[in-house]
């Protein structure tokens, strides 16, 4: 018989791996998606041990074929896709005048093109369904902008729009939910993408606060799917308590 089944995009880190822990705790049989294959092996092992059902797939977000590849895995393994969650995402946040176009475009690439693939990769699968879960996480800088933060924010805004705009569209004869995740500041290795020293600078004069942990957002993320099927949790905002 088939399981509750999974797909985690940037499960090698941060969110994706405490999501992934989460719901496979929860009994979702887990794919795990990102690029390093050796955090993914480990994941895989360590959710194993831990009694729960892992397989994983090196994909990068941004290639639409590697994502449908994803998504044929899943239902190859599992016999169909529950969850989707579209997390994988980097932050090199930037002044724009630095012009830094490279990073733009991978943010481009990753963040927005990324979950649009995702959602093309499992859509027909959770039609055919006639039920599933898609979650997408965007930001609190998906709710408002700061300066260092315009191309960043930019592709958050429209995580949220998409996911909104997908909700909207949904046939109400099928049991598809979305979801929008919108974390502040999470202690994950996300900032390790950020290059420009002035706004790395300026983070040295930010507030004092005690960050959320991967887990306070994984936990946020199994609400969520532990709604019953008629409760669609539209969007989860969850800041450090001492963010401002
Ligand atoms: P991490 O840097 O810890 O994790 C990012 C993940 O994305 C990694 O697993 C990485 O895996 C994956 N990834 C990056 N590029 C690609 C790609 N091209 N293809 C596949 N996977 C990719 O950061 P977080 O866990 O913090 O970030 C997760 C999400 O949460 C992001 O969307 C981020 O924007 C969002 N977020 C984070 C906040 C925070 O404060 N940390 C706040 C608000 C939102 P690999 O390199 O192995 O491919």
């Amino acid at each position: 018989m088939a399981t509750k089944s999974a797909i985690i995009t940037g499960a090698s880190s941060g969110i994706g791996q405490a999501a992934a822990k989460e719901l496979a705790g929860q009994g979702y049989s887990v794919m795990l998606a990102a690029r390093r294959e050796d955090r993914l092996a480990e994941l895989k092992q360590a959710i194993e041990e831990a009694g729960g059902t892992a397989e994983y797939l090196v994909t990068d977000v941004t290639s639409a074929d590697q994502m449908k590849a994803l998504a044929e895995a899943a239902i190859e393994h599992f016999g169909r896709i529950d969850v989707l969650l579209n997390n994988a995402g980097l932050m090199p946040l930037s002044f724009m005048n630095k012009l830094k176009l490279d990073e733009w475009d991978r943010m481009v690439d990753v963040n927005i093109k990324g979950v649009l693939y995702g959602i093309a990769a499992v859509l027909p699968q959770m039609e055919s369904q006639k039920e599933g879960h898609i979650i997408n996480i965007s930001s609190v800088a998906g709710h408002s902008v700061t300066p260092g933060s315009a191309v960043y924010s930019g592709t958050k805004f429209a995580v949220r729009a998409i996911s909104e705009g997908l909700r909207q569209e949904i046939d109400p004869a099928m049991a598809i939910r979305v979801t929008i995740v919108s974390p502040g500041a999470v202690a994950t290795e996300l900032v390790n993408t950020i290059t420009d020293d002035d706004v790395l600078n300026g983070f040295k004069e930010g507030p004092e606060m005690e960050f959320l942990q991967a887990e306070d957002i994984a936990r946020a993320i199994g609400y969520a799917v532990q709604q019953p099927a008629h409760v669609d949790v539209n969007e989860i905002l969850i800041r450090p308590r001492q963010q401002p």
